[in-house]
Protein backbone atom coordinates (compact mmCIF):
# COMPACT_ATOMS: atom_id res chain seq x y z
CA UNK A 1 0.00 0.00 0.00
CA UNK A 2 1.36 3.52 -0.95
CA UNK A 3 1.25 5.44 2.46
CA UNK A 4 3.70 8.67 1.33
CA UNK A 5 3.00 11.74 0.48
CA UNK A 6 4.56 13.86 -2.54
CA UNK A 7 5.87 16.87 -2.62
CA UNK A 8 7.98 17.91 -5.45
CA UNK A 9 9.41 14.77 -6.61
CA UNK A 10 10.04 13.13 -3.18
CA UNK A 11 8.20 10.59 -1.36
CA UNK A 12 7.44 11.18 2.24
CA UNK A 13 6.09 10.41 5.62
CA UNK A 14 4.59 13.19 7.47
CA UNK A 15 5.50 13.19 11.07
CA UNK A 16 3.06 15.35 13.08
CA UNK A 17 -0.14 13.49 14.98
CA UNK A 18 -1.33 10.24 13.27
CA UNK A 19 -5.10 10.20 12.14
CA UNK A 20 -6.57 6.42 12.66
CA UNK A 21 -7.77 5.09 8.88
CA UNK A 22 -10.24 2.74 9.30
CA UNK A 23 -12.32 0.17 7.21
CA UNK A 24 -15.84 1.45 7.87
CA UNK A 25 -17.27 -2.54 6.40
CA UNK A 26 -14.96 -3.98 9.52
CA UNK A 27 -14.58 -1.28 11.78
CA UNK A 28 -10.97 -2.62 11.67
CA UNK A 29 -8.00 -0.03 11.79
CA UNK A 30 -6.18 -0.15 8.29
CA UNK A 31 -3.23 1.96 9.45
CA UNK A 32 -2.18 5.49 11.07
CA UNK A 33 -1.14 8.05 8.87
CA UNK A 34 0.70 11.02 10.57
CA UNK A 35 -0.29 14.27 8.92
CA UNK A 36 1.96 16.71 7.29
CA UNK A 37 4.07 19.62 9.00
CA UNK A 38 4.88 23.03 8.79
CA UNK A 39 7.86 22.91 7.10
CA UNK A 40 6.11 19.76 4.23
CA UNK A 41 3.47 22.12 3.92
CA UNK A 42 5.17 25.05 2.95
CA UNK A 43 7.75 22.66 0.32
CA UNK A 44 4.73 21.64 -1.41
CA UNK A 45 3.52 25.16 -1.74
CA UNK A 46 6.98 25.69 -2.65
CA UNK A 47 7.28 23.43 -5.09
CA UNK A 48 3.71 24.14 -6.98
CA UNK A 49 5.15 27.76 -7.35
CA UNK A 50 8.61 26.28 -8.66
CA UNK A 51 6.67 23.87 -11.46
CA UNK A 52 3.95 26.68 -12.50
CA UNK A 53 6.61 28.60 -13.82
CA UNK A 54 6.82 25.94 -16.72
CA UNK A 55 3.85 24.06 -16.38
CA UNK A 56 1.69 27.63 -17.11
CA UNK A 57 3.29 28.03 -20.21
CA UNK A 58 3.36 23.98 -21.76
CA UNK A 59 0.27 24.06 -24.84
CA UNK A 60 -3.27 22.83 -23.96
CA UNK A 61 -1.64 19.70 -26.30
CA UNK A 62 0.94 19.23 -24.49
CA UNK A 63 -1.46 19.42 -20.66
CA UNK A 64 -3.79 17.40 -22.87
CA UNK A 65 -1.36 14.67 -23.04
CA UNK A 66 -0.81 14.37 -19.68
CA UNK A 67 -4.08 14.72 -18.98
CA UNK A 68 -4.47 11.18 -21.48
CA UNK A 69 -1.62 9.67 -19.66
CA UNK A 70 -2.64 9.68 -16.14
CA UNK A 71 -6.56 8.52 -17.38
CA UNK A 72 -4.70 5.14 -19.17
CA UNK A 73 -2.76 4.65 -15.92
CA UNK A 74 -5.82 4.34 -13.62
CA UNK A 75 -7.92 2.16 -16.26
CA UNK A 76 -4.72 0.10 -16.29
CA UNK A 77 -5.27 -0.38 -12.61
CA UNK A 78 -8.87 -0.20 -12.21
CA UNK A 79 -9.29 -2.97 -10.18
CA UNK A 80 -6.49 -2.12 -7.45
CA UNK A 81 -8.09 1.70 -7.61
CA UNK A 82 -11.66 0.06 -6.91
CA UNK A 83 -10.41 -2.21 -3.95
CA UNK A 84 -8.42 0.20 -2.43
CA UNK A 85 -11.68 2.84 -2.62
CA UNK A 86 -13.84 0.13 -1.32
CA UNK A 87 -11.62 -0.64 1.73
CA UNK A 88 -11.20 3.00 2.42
CA UNK A 89 -14.32 3.58 2.20
CA UNK A 90 -16.80 0.64 2.83
CA UNK A 91 -18.54 1.20 -0.68
CA UNK A 92 -19.43 -2.22 -2.48
CA UNK A 93 -16.65 -3.25 -5.08
CA UNK A 94 -19.30 -3.48 -7.91
CA UNK A 95 -20.16 0.44 -7.17
CA UNK A 96 -16.46 1.27 -7.06
CA UNK A 97 -15.06 -0.87 -9.74
CA UNK A 98 -18.24 -0.43 -12.32
CA UNK A 99 -19.38 3.36 -11.28
CA UNK A 100 -16.94 5.47 -10.02
CA UNK A 101 -13.55 4.01 -11.94
CA UNK A 102 -15.35 4.66 -15.52
CA UNK A 103 -16.87 8.21 -14.39
CA UNK A 104 -13.08 8.89 -12.92
CA UNK A 105 -11.54 7.48 -16.10
CA UNK A 106 -13.85 9.94 -18.35
CA UNK A 107 -13.58 13.14 -16.37
CA UNK A 108 -9.70 13.38 -17.16
CA UNK A 109 -10.22 12.42 -20.79
CA UNK A 110 -13.17 14.66 -21.19
CA UNK A 111 -10.75 17.82 -19.73
CA UNK A 112 -7.96 16.41 -22.38
CA UNK A 113 -10.38 17.30 -24.83
CA UNK A 114 -11.64 20.20 -23.52
CA UNK A 115 -8.50 22.07 -22.70
CA UNK A 116 -8.06 22.06 -26.52
CA UNK A 117 -11.35 23.56 -27.38
CA UNK A 118 -12.27 26.57 -25.28
CA UNK A 119 -14.25 28.77 -26.24
CA UNK A 120 -13.18 32.77 -26.45
CA UNK A 121 -14.98 36.28 -27.58
CA UNK A 122 -13.92 36.92 -31.16
CA UNK A 123 -10.52 39.16 -30.81
CA UNK A 124 -11.57 42.97 -33.08
CA UNK A 125 -11.40 46.16 -33.11
CA UNK A 126 -13.35 47.79 -30.07
CA UNK A 127 -11.66 50.72 -30.53
CA UNK A 128 -10.08 52.73 -33.77
CA UNK A 129 -6.51 51.37 -34.42
CA UNK A 130 -6.72 49.24 -31.51
CA UNK A 131 -7.05 45.36 -31.47
CA UNK A 132 -8.13 43.44 -28.15
CA UNK A 133 -8.22 39.86 -27.53
CA UNK A 134 -9.35 38.09 -24.53
CA UNK A 135 -6.82 35.39 -22.60
CA UNK A 136 -7.86 32.44 -20.35
CA UNK A 137 -4.76 32.43 -18.09
CA UNK A 138 -4.73 29.81 -15.15
CA UNK A 139 -4.07 31.40 -11.57
CA UNK A 140 -1.40 29.96 -10.36
CA UNK A 141 -1.21 27.24 -7.31
CA UNK A 142 -4.49 25.59 -6.47
CA UNK A 143 -4.79 24.29 -2.67
CA UNK A 144 -7.27 21.31 -4.02
CA UNK A 145 -9.22 19.96 -0.60
CA UNK A 146 -11.28 16.53 -0.86
CA UNK A 147 -13.97 15.20 1.26
CA UNK A 148 -14.60 11.03 2.06
CA UNK A 149 -17.63 10.32 0.47
CA UNK A 150 -15.84 9.81 -3.10
CA UNK A 151 -12.30 10.31 -2.40
CA UNK A 152 -10.92 9.67 -6.37
CA UNK A 153 -13.78 11.29 -7.99
CA UNK A 154 -13.71 14.15 -6.46
CA UNK A 155 -9.76 14.46 -6.74
CA UNK A 156 -10.33 13.90 -10.74
CA UNK A 157 -13.12 16.65 -10.70
CA UNK A 158 -10.65 19.14 -9.09
CA UNK A 159 -7.18 17.78 -10.85
CA UNK A 160 -8.34 17.51 -14.32
CA UNK A 161 -9.98 20.89 -14.93
CA UNK A 162 -6.66 22.83 -12.69
CA UNK A 163 -3.93 20.91 -14.34
CA UNK A 164 -5.64 21.08 -17.71
CA UNK A 165 -5.78 24.67 -17.86
CA UNK A 166 -2.31 25.27 -16.70
CA UNK A 167 -2.59 25.47 -12.59
CA UNK A 168 -0.27 23.63 -10.13
CA UNK A 169 -1.94 22.03 -7.42
CA UNK A 170 -1.51 20.93 -3.85
CA UNK A 171 -3.88 18.12 -3.34
CA UNK A 172 -5.19 17.40 0.49
CA UNK A 173 -7.58 14.80 0.61
CA UNK A 174 -9.95 13.91 3.40
CA UNK A 175 -8.09 12.62 6.64
CA UNK A 176 -10.52 9.82 6.89
CA UNK A 177 -9.93 8.74 2.95
CA UNK A 178 -6.23 9.06 1.63
CA UNK A 179 -5.88 5.66 0.32
CA UNK A 180 -6.48 5.89 -3.39
CA UNK A 181 -5.00 9.64 -3.60
CA UNK A 182 -1.50 8.13 -2.06
CA UNK A 183 -1.81 5.52 -5.00
CA UNK A 184 -2.46 8.12 -7.38
CA UNK A 185 0.25 10.06 -6.15
CA UNK A 186 3.30 7.31 -7.55
CA UNK A 187 1.52 7.49 -11.14
CA UNK A 188 1.32 11.36 -10.92
CA UNK A 189 5.08 11.04 -10.20
CA UNK A 190 5.93 8.70 -12.91
CA UNK A 191 3.62 10.90 -15.39
CA UNK A 192 3.84 14.44 -14.67
CA UNK A 193 6.75 17.00 -14.47
CA UNK A 194 8.15 17.56 -10.58
CA UNK A 195 5.67 19.83 -8.75
CA UNK A 196 2.56 19.84 -11.12
CA UNK A 197 0.48 17.85 -8.35
CA UNK A 198 1.27 17.44 -4.81
CA UNK A 199 0.08 15.73 -2.14
CA UNK A 200 0.00 15.97 1.49
CA UNK A 201 -2.17 14.49 4.00
CA UNK A 202 -3.85 15.50 7.47
CA UNK A 203 -6.39 16.78 8.91
CA UNK A 204 -8.48 19.92 8.21
CA UNK A 205 -7.86 21.99 11.43
CA UNK A 206 -4.21 21.50 10.99
CA UNK A 207 -3.03 20.79 7.01
CA UNK A 208 -6.06 22.22 5.61
CA UNK A 209 -6.27 25.46 7.85
CA UNK A 210 -2.44 25.82 6.67
CA UNK A 211 -3.29 25.47 3.04
CA UNK A 212 -5.90 27.90 2.97
CA UNK A 213 -4.18 30.39 4.77
CA UNK A 214 -0.90 29.77 3.15
CA UNK A 215 0.39 33.15 1.68
CA UNK A 216 1.66 31.60 -1.60
CA UNK A 217 -1.60 29.66 -2.51
CA UNK A 218 -3.57 31.72 -5.09
CA UNK A 219 -6.81 29.84 -5.40
CA UNK A 220 -8.74 27.52 -2.70
CA UNK A 221 -11.08 24.53 -4.05
CA UNK A 222 -13.15 22.68 -1.51
CA UNK A 223 -15.43 19.90 -1.87
CA UNK A 224 -17.15 19.86 1.91
CA UNK A 225 -19.00 20.65 4.93
CA UNK A 226 -20.87 24.61 4.75
CA UNK A 227 -19.20 25.31 7.66
CA UNK A 228 -15.86 24.26 6.31
CA UNK A 229 -16.48 26.15 2.95
CA UNK A 230 -17.26 29.64 5.41
CA UNK A 231 -13.91 28.97 6.87
CA UNK A 232 -12.06 28.84 3.88
CA UNK A 233 -13.87 32.02 2.26
CA UNK A 234 -12.66 34.25 5.63
CA UNK A 235 -8.89 32.71 4.95
CA UNK A 236 -9.57 33.87 1.46
CA UNK A 237 -10.19 37.14 2.42
CA UNK A 238 -6.50 38.31 3.63
CA UNK A 239 -5.02 37.65 0.21
CA UNK A 240 -8.00 37.98 -1.81
CA UNK A 241 -7.29 33.92 -3.18
CA UNK A 242 -9.73 32.95 -5.60
CA UNK A 243 -12.20 30.41 -4.41
CA UNK A 244 -14.39 27.31 -5.73
CA UNK A 245 -16.83 26.02 -3.26
CA UNK A 246 -18.79 22.76 -3.48
CA UNK A 247 -20.82 22.41 -0.41
CA UNK A 248 -23.63 20.31 0.97
CA UNK A 249 -27.05 19.49 -0.42
CA UNK A 250 -30.43 18.53 0.69
CA UNK A 251 -32.11 17.35 -2.75
CA UNK A 252 -35.71 17.96 -3.10
CA UNK A 253 -37.67 15.16 -5.49
CA UNK A 254 -41.31 16.81 -6.62
CA UNK A 255 -43.47 14.14 -7.00
CA UNK A 256 -46.84 14.99 -9.17
CA UNK A 257 -49.75 12.66 -9.54
CA UNK A 258 -49.29 12.02 -12.83
CA UNK A 259 -45.72 10.78 -11.83
CA UNK A 260 -44.54 7.21 -13.24
CA UNK A 261 -44.66 5.43 -9.45
CA UNK A 262 -42.54 3.12 -10.82
CA UNK A 263 -39.94 4.92 -12.43
CA UNK A 264 -39.74 7.10 -9.07
CA UNK A 265 -39.72 4.01 -6.07
CA UNK A 266 -36.88 2.39 -8.10
CA UNK A 267 -35.33 6.00 -8.41
CA UNK A 268 -35.27 7.27 -5.08
CA UNK A 269 -34.52 3.42 -3.93
CA UNK A 270 -31.44 3.68 -6.30
CA UNK A 271 -30.18 7.62 -5.52
CA UNK A 272 -32.15 7.92 -2.04
CA UNK A 273 -29.73 5.29 -1.07
CA UNK A 274 -26.85 5.16 -3.37
CA UNK A 275 -23.38 5.54 -1.27
CA UNK A 276 -25.50 5.17 2.37
CA UNK A 277 -27.11 8.20 1.33
CA UNK A 278 -23.61 10.33 2.06
CA UNK A 279 -24.13 12.21 -1.49
CA UNK A 280 -24.60 15.82 -1.61
CA UNK A 281 -27.17 15.25 -4.59
CA UNK A 282 -28.90 12.46 -2.74
CA UNK A 283 -32.62 12.02 -3.27
CA UNK A 284 -33.70 12.62 0.39
CA UNK A 285 -36.62 14.96 0.41
CA UNK A 286 -39.54 13.86 -1.15
CA UNK A 287 -42.44 16.46 -1.71
CA UNK A 288 -45.68 13.65 -2.95
CA UNK A 289 -48.78 15.32 -4.08
CA UNK A 290 -52.03 14.13 -1.99
CA UNK A 291 -53.22 11.30 -4.78
CA UNK A 292 -49.97 9.76 -5.31
CA UNK A 293 -48.37 9.81 -1.75
CA UNK A 294 -50.11 7.00 0.03
CA UNK A 295 -49.34 4.63 -2.49
CA UNK A 296 -45.64 6.36 -2.54
CA UNK A 297 -44.85 5.66 0.71
CA UNK A 298 -46.41 1.95 0.62
CA UNK A 299 -43.88 1.37 -2.53
CA UNK A 300 -41.02 3.48 -1.74
CA UNK A 301 -41.05 1.67 1.61
CA UNK A 302 -41.55 -1.82 0.62
CA UNK A 303 -37.96 -1.32 -2.10
CA UNK A 304 -36.32 0.08 0.32
CA UNK A 305 -36.52 -3.11 2.16
CA UNK A 306 -35.26 -5.08 -0.47
CA UNK A 307 -31.82 -2.89 -0.48
CA UNK A 308 -28.59 -5.74 0.06
CA UNK A 309 -26.07 -4.10 2.34
CA UNK A 310 -23.86 -6.12 5.22
CA UNK A 311 -24.00 -9.58 3.47
CA UNK A 312 -20.60 -11.12 3.81
CA UNK A 313 -20.50 -11.79 -0.20
CA UNK A 314 -19.75 -8.05 -1.30
CA UNK A 315 -20.41 -8.75 -4.75
CA UNK A 316 -24.55 -8.97 -3.55
CA UNK A 317 -24.26 -5.40 -1.49
CA UNK A 318 -25.73 -2.49 -3.35
CA UNK A 319 -25.11 -0.22 -0.52
CA UNK A 320 -22.21 0.68 2.21
CA UNK A 321 -21.88 1.12 5.33
CA UNK A 322 -21.34 4.65 6.93
CA UNK A 323 -17.49 6.14 6.90
CA UNK A 324 -17.34 6.79 10.52
CA UNK A 325 -19.00 5.38 13.89
CA UNK A 326 -19.91 9.62 14.17
CA UNK A 327 -21.05 9.86 11.04
CA UNK A 328 -23.39 6.68 11.94
CA UNK A 329 -24.33 8.33 15.42
CA UNK A 330 -25.11 10.98 13.69
CA UNK A 331 -27.52 9.96 11.34
CA UNK A 332 -28.67 7.90 14.25
CA UNK A 333 -29.76 10.87 16.31
CA UNK A 334 -31.37 12.23 13.14
CA UNK A 335 -33.35 9.96 12.87
CA UNK A 336 -34.44 9.30 16.62
CA UNK A 337 -35.20 13.20 16.94
CA UNK A 338 -37.42 12.68 13.88
CA UNK A 339 -39.15 9.45 15.76
CA UNK A 340 -39.77 11.23 18.49
CA UNK A 341 -42.48 13.74 16.69
CA UNK A 342 -45.85 11.87 16.95
CA UNK A 343 -46.68 13.09 13.40
CA UNK A 344 -43.82 11.31 12.12
CA UNK A 345 -43.66 7.31 11.07
CA UNK A 346 -40.62 5.85 10.45
CA UNK A 347 -41.92 2.87 7.80
CA UNK A 348 -39.08 0.98 7.48
CA UNK A 349 -35.37 0.95 8.74
CA UNK A 350 -35.01 3.27 11.37
CA UNK A 351 -31.77 1.80 13.86
CA UNK A 352 -27.78 1.09 14.01
CA UNK A 353 -27.26 -1.88 11.84
CA UNK A 354 -26.55 -4.90 14.50
CA UNK A 355 -22.89 -6.45 13.54
CA UNK A 356 -19.53 -5.18 12.32
CA UNK A 357 -19.06 -1.81 10.99
CA UNK A 358 -20.62 1.74 10.63
CA UNK A 359 -23.78 0.54 8.61
CA UNK A 360 -27.08 1.82 9.34
CA UNK A 361 -30.78 0.68 8.07
CA UNK A 362 -31.89 1.82 5.22
CA UNK A 363 -34.93 4.28 6.53
CA UNK A 364 -38.09 5.95 5.68
CA UNK A 365 -39.59 8.40 7.30
CA UNK A 366 -43.34 9.15 6.20
CA UNK A 367 -45.33 12.04 7.49
CA UNK A 368 -42.80 14.54 7.88
CA UNK A 369 -43.46 18.28 8.08
CA UNK A 370 -41.49 21.07 6.19
CA UNK A 371 -40.61 22.97 9.54
CA UNK A 372 -39.01 19.62 11.23
CA UNK A 373 -35.37 18.77 11.33
CA UNK A 374 -35.34 15.80 9.19
CA UNK A 375 -36.81 17.87 6.02
CA UNK A 376 -34.47 21.05 6.70
CA UNK A 377 -31.12 19.63 7.59
CA UNK A 378 -28.12 17.36 5.30
CA UNK A 379 -28.29 13.83 7.39
CA UNK A 380 -25.89 12.28 4.82
CA UNK A 381 -26.88 8.93 5.69
CA UNK A 382 -29.53 6.47 3.78
CA UNK A 383 -32.59 7.93 4.97
CA UNK A 384 -35.27 9.52 2.93
CA UNK A 385 -38.35 11.34 4.16
CA UNK A 386 -41.62 12.41 2.60
CA UNK A 387 -43.61 15.43 2.85
CA UNK A 388 -47.47 15.37 1.46
CA UNK A 389 -47.98 19.01 -0.54
CA UNK A 390 -51.67 20.28 -1.64
CA UNK A 391 -50.13 22.45 -4.56
CA UNK A 392 -47.79 23.33 -7.17
CA UNK A 393 -46.66 26.75 -5.26
CA UNK A 394 -46.65 24.87 -2.38
CA UNK A 395 -44.16 22.18 -3.62
CA UNK A 396 -41.42 24.64 -5.05
CA UNK A 397 -41.76 27.31 -1.98
CA UNK A 398 -40.82 24.48 0.13
CA UNK A 399 -38.33 22.89 -2.29
CA UNK A 400 -36.90 26.47 -2.32
CA UNK A 401 -37.57 27.07 1.46
CA UNK A 402 -33.58 25.99 2.70
CA UNK A 403 -30.62 27.44 2.73
CA UNK A 404 -28.71 24.48 0.04
CA UNK A 405 -29.28 25.27 -3.68
CA UNK A 406 -27.22 21.75 -5.16
CA UNK A 407 -29.65 19.68 -6.76
CA UNK A 408 -33.41 18.54 -7.25
CA UNK A 409 -35.77 16.19 -9.44
CA UNK A 410 -39.39 16.83 -11.17
CA UNK A 411 -41.62 13.76 -11.67
CA UNK A 412 -44.45 14.23 -13.95
CA UNK A 413 -45.70 13.25 -16.80
CA UNK A 414 -46.38 16.83 -17.90
CA UNK A 415 -43.38 18.77 -19.45
CA UNK A 416 -44.59 21.78 -19.42
CA UNK A 417 -45.49 21.23 -15.37
CA UNK A 418 -41.52 19.58 -15.31
CA UNK A 419 -40.33 22.86 -17.57
CA UNK A 420 -42.12 25.33 -15.31
CA UNK A 421 -40.91 23.37 -12.35
CA UNK A 422 -37.62 23.33 -13.19
CA UNK A 423 -37.35 27.33 -13.97
CA UNK A 424 -38.94 28.55 -10.54
CA UNK A 425 -36.30 25.72 -8.84
CA UNK A 426 -33.29 27.55 -7.59
CA UNK A 427 -31.12 24.47 -7.53
CA UNK A 428 -27.98 24.33 -9.47
CA UNK A 429 -29.50 21.45 -11.14
CA UNK A 430 -33.06 20.06 -11.57
CA UNK A 431 -33.34 16.41 -13.47
CA UNK A 432 -37.06 15.74 -14.61
CA UNK A 433 -38.19 12.45 -14.04
CA UNK A 434 -34.68 10.82 -13.00
CA UNK A 435 -32.05 12.19 -10.24
CA UNK A 436 -28.36 12.21 -9.71
CA UNK A 437 -27.22 11.72 -13.14
CA UNK A 438 -23.79 13.66 -13.70
CA UNK A 439 -22.32 13.35 -17.22
CA UNK A 440 -18.28 15.20 -17.40
CA UNK A 441 -20.12 17.06 -20.08
CA UNK A 442 -22.38 19.23 -17.64
CA UNK A 443 -21.52 21.33 -15.10
CA UNK A 444 -22.37 20.44 -11.54
CA UNK A 445 -22.18 22.71 -8.64
CA UNK A 446 -24.76 24.71 -6.15
CA UNK A 447 -26.73 27.68 -5.75
CA UNK A 448 -26.73 29.89 -2.09
CA UNK A 449 -24.55 27.98 1.17
CA UNK A 450 -24.42 24.79 -1.75
CA UNK A 451 -21.34 27.00 -3.00
CA UNK A 452 -20.74 27.91 -6.27
CA UNK A 453 -18.15 26.38 -7.79
CA UNK A 454 -18.40 24.27 -11.02
CA UNK A 455 -16.67 20.84 -11.44
CA UNK A 456 -16.73 18.41 -14.54
CA UNK A 457 -17.84 20.59 -18.14
CA UNK A 458 -16.15 23.86 -19.75
CA UNK A 459 -17.36 25.80 -16.37
CA UNK A 460 -14.64 24.60 -14.51
CA UNK A 461 -12.22 25.34 -16.98
CA UNK A 462 -13.26 28.87 -16.47
CA UNK A 463 -13.48 28.48 -12.55
CA UNK A 464 -9.54 27.32 -12.66
CA UNK A 465 -8.40 30.12 -15.24
CA UNK A 466 -8.82 34.18 -15.27
CA UNK A 467 -10.11 35.70 -18.22
CA UNK A 468 -7.37 38.50 -19.09
CA UNK A 469 -7.87 41.62 -21.96
CA UNK A 470 -4.73 42.74 -24.25
CA UNK A 471 -5.12 45.64 -26.47
CA UNK A 472 -2.94 46.00 -28.96
CA UNK A 473 -2.00 49.73 -31.02
CA UNK A 474 -1.54 49.57 -34.20
P1 LIG B 1 -15.68 18.55 5.76
O1 LIG B 1 -15.99 19.96 5.43
O2 LIG B 1 -15.59 18.17 7.17
O3 LIG B 1 -14.25 18.15 5.14
C1 LIG B 1 -13.98 18.32 3.78
C2 LIG B 1 -12.49 18.55 3.63
O4 LIG B 1 -12.17 19.81 4.23
C3 LIG B 1 -11.62 17.52 4.35
O5 LIG B 1 -10.47 17.26 3.56
C4 LIG B 1 -11.23 18.23 5.62
O6 LIG B 1 -10.01 17.79 6.15
C5 LIG B 1 -11.13 19.66 5.15
N1 LIG B 1 -11.29 20.64 6.20
C6 LIG B 1 -12.08 20.57 7.30
N2 LIG B 1 -11.93 21.68 8.05
C7 LIG B 1 -11.05 22.48 7.41
C8 LIG B 1 -10.49 23.76 7.69
N3 LIG B 1 -10.79 24.45 8.80
N4 LIG B 1 -9.61 24.27 6.81
C9 LIG B 1 -9.30 23.61 5.69
N5 LIG B 1 -9.76 22.39 5.38
C10 LIG B 1 -10.65 21.82 6.23
O7 LIG B 1 -16.69 17.66 4.94
P2 LIG B 1 -16.75 16.06 4.89
O8 LIG B 1 -17.37 15.67 6.19
O9 LIG B 1 -15.46 15.45 4.50
O10 LIG B 1 -17.72 15.82 3.66
C11 LIG B 1 -19.08 15.87 3.80
C12 LIG B 1 -19.63 17.20 3.31
O11 LIG B 1 -19.19 17.47 1.98
C13 LIG B 1 -21.12 17.19 3.24
O12 LIG B 1 -21.65 18.39 3.74
C14 LIG B 1 -21.40 17.06 1.75
O13 LIG B 1 -22.64 17.49 1.33
C15 LIG B 1 -20.29 17.82 1.16
N6 LIG B 1 -20.06 17.38 -0.23
C16 LIG B 1 -20.40 18.23 -1.24
C17 LIG B 1 -20.21 17.86 -2.56
C18 LIG B 1 -20.58 18.77 -3.68
O14 LIG B 1 -20.26 18.46 -4.81
N7 LIG B 1 -21.23 19.88 -3.44
C19 LIG B 1 -19.66 16.62 -2.85
C20 LIG B 1 -19.32 15.78 -1.80
C21 LIG B 1 -19.51 16.19 -0.48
Amino acid sequence: MDTQMLIGAAFEDGSEQAETVLNPRTGEVILDLPEATSDQIDRAVDAASKAFQRWSRTTPAERSAYLLKIADRIEAEAEEFAALEALNCGKPINAARDDEIPAIVDCYRFFAGAVRSQPASAAGEYMEGMTSMIRRDPIGVVASIAPWNYPLMMMAWKLAPAIGAGNTVVFKPSEQTPLTALKLATILADELPEGVVNIIVGRGETVGSALIHHANVDMVSITGDIATGKKVLEAAAKTVKRTHLELGGKAPVIVFDDADLDALVDGVKAFGYYNAGQDCTAACRIYAAPKIHDRLVADLTSAVQTIQYANADDSTNEIGPLISPRQRDRVASFVQRAADHKHIEITTGGSVHEGHGFFYQPTVIAGALQTDEIVRREVFGPVVSVTRFTDVDEAISWANDTDYGLASSVWTKDVGRAMACAARLQYGCTWINTHFMLVNEMPHGGMKQSGYGKDMSGYALEDYTAIRHVMIAH
